[in-house]
């Protein structure tokens, strides 16, 4: 079984209804679905902010290369054109970090693969991915440079402008199943 922290993210066309295909697709593998976060689009490309958010799912079936095959599926499903760099996406689905179960509780899964790298090695420098992630798992930690940071100070840590630019929509993503307890982030050791 692994357990995966997803962000989620659109910018083109119905984008709350591409974020909510992803609830939709997990089914009874959501675990926990956070509010929707709006965030202005940063980089080259002029662009439309983005609707943001973060589930957590697991599956008995799928590794990590299974979740990642699972999310370009779903950004193909979403019409996602892979084209200019940093330009906007109709769905953009990151794994931010995993776990695979083990006999004495979670491991985390480390990937330096050139298709995969976990824990997502922009995740703690953004305010779009803490923010609604600590809303939905207050105790929640994250692998930083080799040490287990806990998300609450990795958000405190950034610029307040980057805190203030991620902000609380009314936009609503809808369980189809009902929203399972989130286990410990680590094991108690
Ligand atoms: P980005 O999300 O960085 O804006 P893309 O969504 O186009 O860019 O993804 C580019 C590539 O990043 C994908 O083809 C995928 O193989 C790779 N990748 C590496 N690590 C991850 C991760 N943790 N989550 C999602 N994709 C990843
Ligand atoms: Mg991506």
């Amino acid at each position: 079984m692994t357990r995966v922290v997803l962000s989620i993210g659109s910018n083109l066309g119905d984008r709350v209804g591409r974020l909510q295909s992803v609830v939709d697709a997990l089914g009874e593998s959501l675990l926990a679905v956070s509010p929707a976060y709006e965030t202005d689009a940063w980089g080259p490309v002029a662009q439309g902010p983005f609707l943001n958010a973060v589930v957590i799912a697991d599956d008995p079936a799928l590794d990590e290369f299974g979740w990642l095959r699972w999310a370009q599926q779903l950004e193909e499903a979403a019409g996602r054109v892979r084209g200019q760099r940093w330009g906007p996406r109709t769905l953009d689905v990151d794994l931010v970090n995993c776990y695979q179960s083990a006999p004495d509780g979670d491991v985390e899964v480390f990937s330096r693969d050139y298709r995969l790298t976990l824990p997502h090695p922009l995740a703690h420098l953004r305010a779009f991915v803490l923010i609604p992630w600590l809303a939905i798992q207050p105790d929640a930690e994250l692998t930083v440079d080799g040490r287990k940071r806990p998300i609450a100070g990795l958000l405190a840590e950034l610029e307040p402008a980057d805190r203030g630019s991620v902000r609380l929509t009314a936009q609503v993503l809808n369980l189809t199943t009902p929203q399972r307890v989130v286990p410990n982030a680590m094991p108690e050791i």
